[in-house]
């Protein structure tokens, strides 16, 4: 029982001493220069299916630079940072410099 307990602390904590915020493992996307879509119709826009709430006319989205899918951009922003992928979709988003 000790030992079991030794060894999940061992892989849950990669290395003691190490720092974590040197490495960053997930590549930064940049949300900012994503394509931003005016929202002009409602009800073809849709909702943002990160937050659920539908896009307000007059306001900007942000389409991803993968698949046609827009977002409101801070919520992508959250998204991406634990997920370099399109909600929706499952796309992966490709980094372009
Ligand atoms: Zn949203
Ligand atoms: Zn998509």
């Amino acid at each position: 029982m000790e030992d079991l307990f030794d060894l999940d602390l061992v892989l849950e904590y990669p290395a003691a001493g190490v720092e974590l915020s040197g490495e960053i493992q997930a590549p930064e996307i940049s949300v900012a220069s994503f394509p931003g879509v005016e929202v002009d119709d409602e009800s073809s826009m849709g909702s943002c299916v990160v937050c659920m709430v539908v896009f307000e006319v007059g306001s900007m989205a942000k389409q991803m630079p993968s698949c046609p899918h827009v977002y409101h951009e801070e919520c992508i922003r959250k998204w991406l940072q634990r997920d370099n992928s399109c909600p929706l979709c499952r796309c992966r988003i490709l980094e372009k410099q």
